[in-house]
């Protein structure tokens, strides 16, 4: 059951081979077991979560049960919960219980799935290894030496350990791709509006987007049409019609155009990252894909240009807080944000502070022109070269990450290190365009590589389509942390 697909679990609950109740028994047990090495939950409410499972299985008793009713699912604990702590990582929530269900809750609940827990995540989301959490740093269940990637490492721990079927993250410049990478596990960032942002807390809101974290594709496409869809109360929230991300999985890949951008396979990229790329690449072509070089000319500015537009748009929201997206929720908002400014005085870790720091001055006056306005500048010429590109090309793949996991504390000290671990995640967040990771490989002390791939806009089910194909022909998505077995 631990290694089982979305699709087993739902099959095996329909016949009554297992019931939510004793599915989610089987996940708390393994997190109580696992939890201690990991860190990979902050909160977790059996009682809570049993509650809903047994509900689920009225449900499946009734005939009443939709693909996800029963199966257990941790969030990120950047979404709040109603009735649920929630910290989004830092000191200054830790005693927040959300009055409100975020609006990816709201859908998780209608569709009958079971709240597992909240994971643990770099507070506000502003990291790249989970270890700038309040609550400690996430272990990598590869090796609890390592860095999990982050920001959502506790989701993509929780998934490589076993610990849950099933997670949401978010992903800013790359928080759902870059663990997904180091922890070896599939993770999805959608276009930009596609999942409401609704109830997640805000780190930078032209970027920000909340997306799935599974074992495979197949699990993310189930996961993924929970997720999106309208909701008016997100200003950005794209109005379109529902779509089945299943719909494409099972599509041959034959003449499918993959862009291979050169600028991706420069200097910083590991060697052994490399060589599992170029592996994933070959297999693709056995698939039937064809190989087309693209460019992205300016994609080398994106880490600059991301780390100017993110902290402005951070500074903003953490000293005014979103008026706009709470605003139909006037007295929650006003709650959460009073939470903020009465806790303020204890501070918050040092990258938060950082980046406040950096988004007060980039924002000052005088010095907007030179790095804010220059920025979205550059933003615009970054999202113009994947015009180009998708002219050539369907889908665009590459690394998602220059090198596997990093140690603990390793680049805790050296930011710009830190930062350059999106560089290749960037410049999809900049753009609006849908990207995932999926596991390709090991590298260096048999740690995971991830393969990146970018579509064009809302052109999920295509992306999902290539995952699945390649998921098909390989078991690198199979392959289980060794040491953590029970
Ligand atoms: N690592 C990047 C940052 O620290 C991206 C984080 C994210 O996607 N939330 O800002």
């Amino acid at each position: 059951m631990l290694n089982a697909s979305l699709n087993e679990l739902s099959a095996a609950l329909a016949q009554k081979k297992i019931s939510s109740a004793e599915l989610t028994q089987l996940f708390l047990d393994r997190t109580s077991r696992l939890n201690g090495a990991l860190n990979a939950f902050i909160t977790v409410d059996a009682e809570k979560s049993l509650a809903q499972a047994l509900a689920a299985d009225e449900r499946i008793a009734k005939g009443d049960a939709k693909p996800l009713t029963g199966i257990p699912v941790a969030h990120k604990d950047i979404f709040v919960t109603k009735g649920w702590r929630t910290t989004c990582g830092s000191k200054m929530l830790s005693n927040f219980v959300s009055p409100y269900d975020a609006h990816v809750i709201e859908r998780f609940n209608a569709a009958g799935a079971v709240i597992l827990g909240k994971t643990n995540m770099d507070e506000f989301a502003m990291g790249s290894s989970s270890e700038t959490s309040f609550y400690g740093p996430v272990k990598n269940p590869w090796g609890p030496a390592y860095v999990p990637g982050g920001s959502s490492g506790g989701s993509t721990a929780a998934i490589a350990a076993r610990m849950a079927p099933a997670a949401t993250g978010t992903d800013t410049g790359g928080s759902i791709r870059q663990p997904a990478a180091l922890s070896g596990v599939s993770g999805l960032k959608p276009t930009y509006g596609l999942v409401s942002r609704y109830g997640m807390i805000a780190f930078a809101s032209s970027l920000d987007q909340g997306g799935p974290i599974a074992k495979s594709a197949e699990d993310l496409a189930l996961l993924l049409n929970v997720m999106a869809g309208f909701d008016e109360r997100d200003s950005t929230s794209v109005e379109r019609a529902a779509e089945d991300y299943r719909r494409e999985l099972d599509r041959p890949l034959a003449g499918l155009r993959v862009g291979v951008p050169k600028e991706h396979f420069g200097g910083g990229l590991a060697a052994e990252v490399g060589k599992a790329i170029e592996a994933a690449l070959a297999q693709l072509e056995k698939l039937g894909a064809k190989r087309v070089p693209v460019n992205l000319p300016s994609s080398g500015l994106s880490v600059p240009a991301y780390y100017v537009i993110a902290p402005a748009e951070a500074s903003s929201n953490l000293s005014r807080f979103d008026g706009v997206r709470y605003g139909h929720r006037a007295k929650e908002y006003r709650d959460l944000a009073d939470m903020y400014f009465r806790t303020r005085a204890e501070g918050f870790g040092a990258e938060v502070r950082r980046r406040i720091l950096i988004g007060t001055y980039v924002l000052s006056h005088g010095y907007y022109d030179a790095y804010y306005l220059k920025a979205q500048k550059i933003r615009r010429l970054i999202a113009d070269d994947f015009v180009a590109a998708f002219k050539q090309c369907d889908l665009i793949v590459g690394p998602t990450a220059p090198t596997v996991a990093f140690k603990i504390g390793a680049k805790a000290a050296d930011p710009v290190q830190m930062y350059l671990n999106d560089i290749y995640t960037i410049p999809a967040n900049l753009a609006g365009l849908p990207a995932m990771s999926i596991p390709c490989g090991f590298g260096k002390d048999d740690l995971p590589v991830g393969l990146h791939i970018v579509g064009n806009y809302f052109s999920e089910a295509r992306m999902l389509n290539l995952a699945h194909q390649y998921q098909k022909a390989t078991d690198w998505h199979q392959r289980e942390p060794g040491g953590i077995r029970p």
